[in-house]
């Protein structure tokens, strides 16, 4: 961060943003719950319920593993993956859909979209919607921005494509925390906070690995096993398209 992606955020900033001062760009592009760049999807005023979402998969060390702890805990949840990931592993995206959980595009191979030439921003959107409806016959409507890096460019982008942007209001850093327990209770504090503010939790776990399609997820994994059994009595699981009638 600092001057340069300064730069980079300003060149896409228009005419509301233009009395912003550069720090205020960086703000608004990088924050998950600025709404500045226009309508993105966090989570709604319903706080019985989560959404437990996956990024950077699929992962064919790890993500078979995860569909098998879904499954004993009967909850579905939403899984943002990777293009280049999916593309190389379509027989396990068709096992995710199958399973019943909800599946959205984050972009091809993890660039940061705010740092990104507008073409290219286009094209690594694009490239991976149609991968996924290739493999999955069905329309892709959701999107997470890699690093929640927005831009105009990114949610113009978004829009021609007829994708969504989804944030989050929950995650702690589990790709680099080794203890799923305190990956799990950090959480867990985040969505108590939120439904003491009559807030739903919109979850950020990891199941993939941008830079290692085989990345050692085991304490992930766990942390959302003890959310699942935490919650399962007391919270609705559901996956983030039961959320868009709330924007
Ligand atoms: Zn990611």
């Amino acid at each position: 961060m600092g001057a340069l992606s300064s730069l980079g955020l300003l060149a896409g900033v228009g005419v509301a943003g233009a009395g912003l001062a550069a720090g205020g760009c960086v703000y608004a592009a990088l924050w998950p719950g600025s709404r500045f760049f226009g309508a993105a999807l966090v989570a709604p005023p319903r706080p019985g319920e989560l959404a437990l979402t996956f990024d950077d998969g699929p992962n064919p060390a790890w993500t078979p593993r995860l569909l098998e702890l879904l499954a004993a805990h009967d909850i579905r949840a939403t899984f943002f993956l990777l293009g280049s990931h999916a593309h190389a592993a379509p027989d396990l995206v068709r096992r995710i859909v199958a399973a019943g959980h909800l599946i959205g595009n984050h972009s091809w191979d993890h660039p940061n979209l705010a740092l990104t030439p507008r073409a290219r921003i286009h094209q690594e959107l694009r490239h991976t919607s149609e991968c996924l409806e290739q493999i999955t016959g069905r329309p892709v409507r959701y999107f997470r921005p890699p690093f929640g890096a927005r831009r105009p460019a990114v949610l113009q982008a978004a829009r021609e494509l007829g994708l969504l942007p989804v944030l989050w209001n929950a995650m702690t850093s589990d790709w680099s925390e080794p203890s799923a327990r305190r990956i799990a209770g950090r959480l867990t504090e985040k969505i108590d906070r939120l439904a003491r503010r009559g807030r739903a939790a919109n979850i950020v776990l990891h199941d993939g690995g941008h830079l290692d399609r085989g990345a050692y997820r085991a304490p992930s994994l766990s942390a959302a096993a003890i959310l699942a059994a935490h919650y399962q009595a007391t919270r609705r699981f559901v996956t983030v398209d039961a959320w868009e009638s709330n924007l």
